[in-house]
């Protein structure tokens, strides 16, 4: 199979039968073979119900159906689990995405070798309140990932090589940062095809101003993971150390220069008058804490399912 085209949704009804029209057309006009796996994410309208329908016409539709509404994220990671195509490629349902895109999108995977290809939406229909902290979040993103070319992370049109979706797990809220996720599991090949985008046509959008909050969490989150999620010694035990070590010395000073001042019979203070004293107590209780934290870290990478998780490109 060529194509399977992965489309999450919660309450898009209106918008589903134009949908699939549409990529049947395209896929029609360019021979591909092809699958469409929408998954109905809890939705609470008819859209399970027009699936169903749409699937009685059309055999290559298939669909998955949430109990209830986990998230945008789990939805695809269901698609990409259920997808056979050799290329996958996700757009929403809200008909923003062109399926026009799909030939080209599906030419730069298998002939220019790209791992991934991104939408970049560069001309946008969206409210100001929305395009704006975009260009931000996207500014951050490509600084923490270090994946420079990309300008348009969350754009919902993406084309993958199969590879790479059976390599990659987004959870949580994590579909923002697909193409980190992806450079993380060694593709490394990521690019980016300027693509049109409509204003929605029916419904309204399902994510509220709070995804910037929760979008500069899940990058932290992820950065960190990225950089110290296999060995999280290497940083809570440097820092437990040194910060310790710094207290220890500091408590030795404080305690031998009373002693000297004793000795010489200059006058002096009990070491719970003087700061440093604080200081030092302060440094010590908080490096053995980091140090902790990075052994019960280890102990849990240990553990973890992933600790020897690796992709590997081929074998001979
Ligand atoms: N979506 C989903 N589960 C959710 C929220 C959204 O599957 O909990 C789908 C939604 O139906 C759409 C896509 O994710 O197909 C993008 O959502 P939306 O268009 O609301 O986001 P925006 O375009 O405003 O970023
Ligand atoms: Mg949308």
């Amino acid at each position: 199979m060529d194509i399977s085209v992965v489309v999450p949704l919660f309450n898009e009804a209106e918008s589903l039968p134009e949908l699939e029209a549409w990529i049947a057309r395209v896929m029609k006009a360019n021979n591909f073979t092809y699958e469409i796996i929408f998954i109905n994410d809890g939705s609470t309208d008819t859209s399970w119900k027009v699936i169903n329908d749409l699937k009685a016409k059309n055999p290559c539709v298939k669909g998955v159906c949430f109990r209830r509404n986990y998230g945008k994220s789990p939805a695809l990671n269901v698609g990409f689990e259920r997808a056979q195509g050799d290329v996958v490629i996700t757009m929403d349902a809200d008909l923003q995405d062109s399926p026009d895109e799909i030939p080209e999108l599906y030419r730069m995977i298998t002939s220019d070798g790209y791992d991934l290809v991104s939408g970049w939406k560069q001309k946008r229909y969206d409210p100001l309140s929305k395009t704006i902290p975009t260009k931000l979040f996207n500014a951050t993103a490509r600084k923490v990932s270090g994946i420079k070319n990309l300008h348009d992370f969350n754009c919902g049109l993406k084309a993958y090589r199969k590879d790479v979706v059976k390599n990659i797990e987004v959870y949580g809220e994590m579909h923002r940062y697909i193409p980190y996720l992806a450079k993380n599991a060694g593709f490394a090949v990521i690019g980016e095809k300027v693509v049109h985008h409509q204003a929605r046509k029916y419904g309204k959008t399902k994510f509220g101003l709070n995804r910037f909050v929760n979008g500069y969490l899940d990058l932290l989150s992820l950065w960190f993971i990225s950089r110290f999620g296999s060995k999280p010694m290497h940083i809570f035990g440097f820092l437990g150390t040194l910060m310790f070590l710094v207290g220890f010395i500091a408590a030795i000073v404080v305690g031998a220069s009373k002693l000297y001042a004793m000795y010489h019979g200059e006058p002096y203070r009990l070491v719970t008058d003087s700061p440093y004293f604080y200081i030092a107590l302060t440094m010590m209780l908080l490096g053995s804490q980091f140090f902790l934290a990075g052994f019960i870290g280890e102990l849990i990478a240990r553990t973890a399912s992933e600790r020897n998780k690796y992709s590997i490109r081929e074998e001979i």
